[in-house]
């Protein structure tokens, strides 16, 4: 018993370490991530659910790594937090973000009225002049306030909520939007509806998952989107998965929906596809 304790002990240091020096590769390898054009940007659209078209895409991080493969960013994006990267990383894919909407829009008529949502980690905001950073951005791309959405979540409320309310005001002052996502998880806490400037909730994936074949989840979207109708907020569901999802947000009157069940996130390729196919 005593050989095979120290040999399963042997396994775990062996499992271990090489957990390290994986999670070292990652931090090493991210430095170069981006001069090595291994970053890109996929994009998922956001329909609207009355007349069916794609209004808007949220713009989301991806690694291909050259050995490693595909590193998705819930492993990735901590670590440029806890590294710095983060800004460099997050710069990056808010101009090229726009910087690909604004050629779509030269392209597509179709594509006249469509924004970007792009995520801002709290950690991203908070040792960065955000505002002047987004006005550059879509000064650089010729493009009005409207055409870019910040989505933040309920962290930097809660970390640091004088910096958020001071950030959130300034970009209500400039008419960018900002979108509380995962709303419903973690401590999310009512009185962050009133208490800052946030112009629609993000119904977070796991209510919507379980809707259809739970009484409970379904109240709960519910009464998200009546709360958000009286205070005059507008609602995104997330994680739209089917037919019976759509059917059941519409009914209960929310005006956009994210999910599988229209596209997965693409490639900017094929994203030009997703808008002739919505928008035509
Ligand atoms: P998020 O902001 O909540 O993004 C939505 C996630 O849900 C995406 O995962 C998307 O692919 C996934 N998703 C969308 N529709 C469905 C669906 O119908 N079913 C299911 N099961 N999943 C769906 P992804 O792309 O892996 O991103 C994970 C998280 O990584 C994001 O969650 C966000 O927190 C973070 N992230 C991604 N890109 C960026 C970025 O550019 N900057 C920052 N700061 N964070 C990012
Ligand atoms: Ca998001
Ligand atoms: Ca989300
Ligand atoms: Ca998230």
């Amino acid at each position: 018993a005593k050989e095979s304790g120290k040999a399963r002990y042997a396994l775990f240091d062996v499992e271990m370490h090489n957990a390290a020096m994986k999670r070292l590769k990652i931090e090493n390898d991210l430095r170069h991530a981006l001069e090595r054009n291994e970053i890109k940007v996929f994009y998922q659209p956001i329909i609207d659910l009355p007349t069916g078209r794609l209004v808007a895409f949220e713009a989301l991080a991806r690694w291909i790594h050259a050995d490693l493969g595909f590193i998705p960013p819930d492993e990735f994006i901590p670590i440029t937090e806890e590294t710095g990267m983060i800004h460099s990383i997050g710069q990056f894919i808010l101009h090229h973000s726009l910087g690909t909407l604004k050629f779509w829009q030269t392209q597509y008529p179709q594509a006249k009225d469509i924004s970007i949502s792009v995520n801002f980690s709290s950690k991203q905001i908070e040792h960065h002049d955000l505002l002047s950073e987004i006005e550059m951005a879509l000064n650089e791309n010729q493009l009005p306030a409207k055409a870019l959405k910040v989505e933040i979540t309920e962290g930097l409320l809660i970390e640091n909520a004088e910096l958020a309310q001071q950030l959130l005001k300034s970009l209500a002052e400039q008419d960018i939007q900002v979108l509380l996502d995962d709303f419903g998880t973690g401590y999310s806490s009512l009185s962050y509806l009133h208490k800052f400037t946030l112009h629609t909730i993000k119904i977070d994936r796991s209510f919507i998952y379980q809707m259809d074949h739970s009484e409970e989840h379904h109240t709960i979207v519910k009464t998200i989107a009546y709360m958000c109708k009286h205070l005059k907020k507008g609602v995104i569901a997330e994680g739209v998965e089917s037919e019976k999802h759509t059917k059941m947000l519409k009914e209960l009157g929310i005006q956009h929906a994210q999910g599988y069940f229209y596209s997965r996130p693409v490639s900017g390729e094929d994203a030009k596809e997703l808008i002739v196919k919505y928008n035509s």
